[in-house]
Order: structure tokens, then sequence, then C-alpha cells
């Protein structure tokens, strides 16, 4: 038996409503704060509270923390190079972290094309580089996005993003020249929910739509497209998409970028999602999972791409020492098993989910690849009216007895927990979700009884 999940006070407990009201006091008021979590500590999946409750991770801090909480070797590699030198700036100086790190993503970015490689950050900071170089390496100006995507915050990175209005609202004017068209989405698709087979009206939609009314390709700098679009709900396109898109790419010299911030760095079994497809994309960008938690993201562009010269683009603090360590660490053991185990592990959670599916009439679908997997609810699966509060009554219910989960596009639940997760833990993940959904089936069975009777 293991120690987690565990709850020994109902959460949040006294010293976790201390920290919440300090936080609530003096924290800016954009967050969003999704449940009362005070984290203490961690370790592989479980994360402890001030409290002393345990909880069981299947959301890793956002998909960040891919090796677990406190992994020895993420660890101990970390400490290694704060003891060394905390900061040089690997804009202007040299030092071998940062070089070892680039030549590595460089070598297992998609293809076999050179590559070079910028370190930010964040997510947000590699997606407002890679508009900047795409349009630097095209010299044209028009950029396309995809509706429900999510590719980070800054002003220019949020107007790729169309995830949710309230990013945008007051913000404006946005990037210019940013064009939104519509996600492989299957499952709602206009052209082919219904039908077999993918009848490719969204691709036809850029090529046959977009490019004859409204936008001339030869002024389209890149195509930014998450492989498994993520916050937009964890939604997997079809086969053959991805590599549709490089097609009409490769058509008009448009450059396509991978937003692989989510789906990259083993998450869905493969080290990058495009290589299920056997896709290069011109750039790659990653971030979340790459440090295991310390902030660290990355460009990966071909060098027939990467043509900004010196001086042009930098960061201070981006590729810091320490972060290419943590990242240089959890690639070792991403390489070494947790991408395999993504596979494993995937695999069982998604069974895991079908079977559930098939005892919980509000569970529409469930997708996924590898420890990537979502699961999207109705209110009806005939007209798949999306169910939100099914998702956030879940949410809040699991963390109640010690699951974090968390939500992703409208009604949507992502499965997203550290990669070193195993049978215990996908089983009582499953077990516990089992339980709070057949609570909730209960509770609106109960109050459509009291509807009928008053
Ligand atoms: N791109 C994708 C696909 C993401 O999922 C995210 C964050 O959720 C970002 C970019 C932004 O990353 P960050 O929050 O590190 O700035």
């Amino acid at each position: 038996m293991r120690d987690y999940p565990r709850i020994v006070v109902p959460p949040p407990g006294p010293r976790a409503q201390e920290v919440v009201r300090r936080d609530e006091a003096w924290t800016s008021s954009c967050y969003i704060k999704e449940y009362p979590l005070v984290v203490a500590r961690g370790r592989g999946p479980m994360v402890e509270d001030v409290d002393g409750n345990r909880f069981l991770d299947f959301m890793a801090g956002i998909a960040v923390c891919s090796t677990g909480y406190g992994h020895p070797k993420v660890v101990a590699a970390v400490k290694d190079a704060a003891d060394r030198f905390l900061h040089i700036c690997g804009s202007d100086f040299y030092y071998e972290g940062m070089a070892a790190l680039c030549e590595r993503l460089a070598r297992l970015a998609p293809g076999s094309s050179k590559k070079r490689v910028f370190l930010t950050n964040s997510g947000t900071e590699a997606t407002e580089g890679a508009i900047k170089l795409a349009r630097y390496a095209t010299r044209r100006t028009a950029i396309i996005a995809f509706r429900g995507a999510f590719h980070g915050r800054s002003t220019g990175a949020v107007s790729l993003t169309s995830s949710k209005a309230r990013q945008h609202a007051g913000f404006g004017p946005l990037l210019p020249d940013v064009h939104h068209v519509p996600f492989a989405y299957r499952y709602r698709c206009q052209w082919c929910a219904t039908e077999a087979q993918c009848t490719r009206g969204c691709l036809d939609a850029i090529e046959k739509e977009l490019f004859v009314r409204h936008l001339d390709p030869h002024d389209v700098a890149a195509i930014f497209v998450e492989p498994i679009q993520g916050e937009g709900g964890y939604i997997v396109p079809p086969p053959g998409y991805l590599r549709g898109l490089r097609d009409i790419c490769d058509r008009y010299g448009i450059l396509l970028v991978a937003d692989e911030v989510q789906s990259g760095v083993g998450r869905t079994g493969k080290m990058w999602a495009c290589d299920h497809e056997g896709v290069e994309p011109d750039i790659l960008l990653t971030a979340k999972g790459l440090g295991s938690g310390m902030p660290i993201g990355a460009i990966v562009a071909k060098e027939s791409v990467s043509t900004w010269e010196s001086g042009s683009h930098g960061s201070t603090f981006g590729g810091n020492p320490v972060c290419c360590a943590a990242a240089l660490a959890t690639l070792d053991l991403v390489e070494d098993g947790l991408m395999a185990n993504a596979v494993t592990m995937g695999a069982r959670l998604r069974t895991g989910m079908e079977s559930l599916a098939a005892r919980h009439d509000c569970i529409g679908e469930v997708r996924g690849v590898g420890l990537m997997v979502g699961v999207e609810f109705v209110k009806d699966r005939r007209t798949r009216e999306p169910a939100p509060d099914v998702v956030g009554k879940l949410v809040q219910g699991a963390f109640h007895r010690g699951l974090l989960l968390l939500g992703a596009g409208k009604s949507t639940l992502r499965l997203a927990p550290p990669l070193v997760v195993d049978e215990y833990d996908v089983d009582t993940a499953l077990g516990m979700i089992d339980e709070e959904l057949a609570v909730a089936g209960r509770e609106s069975r109960a109050a459509s009884l009291v509807g009928q009777q008053s």
C-alpha cells in the first residue's frame, strides 16, 4: 500500500486557509486559482499540502512536472549547477550546459535537417520569438493559427491564442495579420463529425477558402499549430492532418511551426507529437515538461530558417545554467524509460477511461496519445452538447478526495500526470474518477426527480 492519496483534514485545512488568505490579499487579481491546493512538498506523482494531505497528481502542474516531483537525478543536477554558478547570461557568454542542451535539442528534433536552438524562460517567450523569427526569415507578415489554440499570453503570443475571449478582452489592439482557422476537431467538426472518415474539410478551408477569398498565401509567414491541441481540449487531429498542413506550407513557402510546449518531451510516448506522423516542422517550440518544473523553453529551428543576425534577438535569463542542467537530466530520464512508460501507462489510462465511458453516459469521447488523455463530457451523447458543469464538479470533488485534476477546453478533463506514474497510480485515479462520477450521476438523477415532482 502507498501512503497517498490521504486526506487527513478536509482541504483547505487551517494552514492552507492562512496561505490562501494572504495570497488573496496580495497577489494580482488576474490569477485563476483552480482550487485551494497549498503545496508543501512533492515526491514522484504525490503532492503533499501544508496540512499533511497527500494528493495523487494527474495534472503535473499543468503538464510540467514530467519526471514527477523532486526526481533525485533532476534535483542533483540542479544542486550541482547551482553550486557552480547561478547566472552569466547565455545571450552574451558561453557555458557548457547551454551548448550541450542546444545540441541535444537540435539532435532530438524531428527530421534530418540541421537545427539551431534559442533558449527561453517559458512557452510564451518561445512563441513570441518564433513569430519574430518566422517573419524575419520569410519577410512576410501574416500568421495562421487555429481556433481553440493556446500559444501564450504576451501580446504577440496571445494574438495567436484563441482559447477564451477573456484572454483578449481589454488588451487590444492585438497583433495584426493573424488569421484563425478551424482545427481538426473530429468530435465537433463542421465537415466530418458524423462521417466515418475525416474529409479534410478544415485543410480545404485554408487552401480553398482562406487563400482564395481572403489572404494571399505568399503573404503568410507561418502556420502555428499544436500537433495535439492542449488548452483547447486535448484534441488529437486525425492521421494525415499534420502531413496535410506540411504539404500546404511546402506549396506556398510557408513555415510550419509546431508548438509542442504541452505535447513535447515524451508526454505522448514519443519525444515529440510530430514524430507520430513523421512530420518535420520548420520551427519546433518546447517548454513545460522540458525542465521538470524549472523554467526553460526553446525555439528549435531548421538552420535554413535560423537566419536572424547576431543581436537581433536575445534573453537575459533564457537558458539559465541551473535550468539547462534540469533539462539535460530530464531528457536523460525521458529517453531512458519515461517515454516508454508514457506508452504503457497511457494505454492503461485510456482503456480504463473507455470502460468508465461504458458506465457513465456523460462521457462523450475519450481521446489521447500516451499520457496526454482528454475526456470530453456531454449532456447528451446524441447532441454532443458540452457539459462544463460535470467537469467543474469532477475537478472540485476529486480535489476533496485527494486527486489533482484539471479541465481543458469547454468541457474536457485533461489527464496529464507526471510520466513516472505506475499501475497503482493509474488505477487509483480511475477508481476515484469513477466514484466521483457515480456521485455526480446520483445527484443529477435526484435533482431531475425533484424537478419532475415540483
Ligand atoms: N503553448 C502551449 C501549447 C501551451 O500549452 C502553453 C501553456 O499552457 C504555452 C504555449 C505558454 O507557455 P507558458 O505558460 O510557459 O508561457
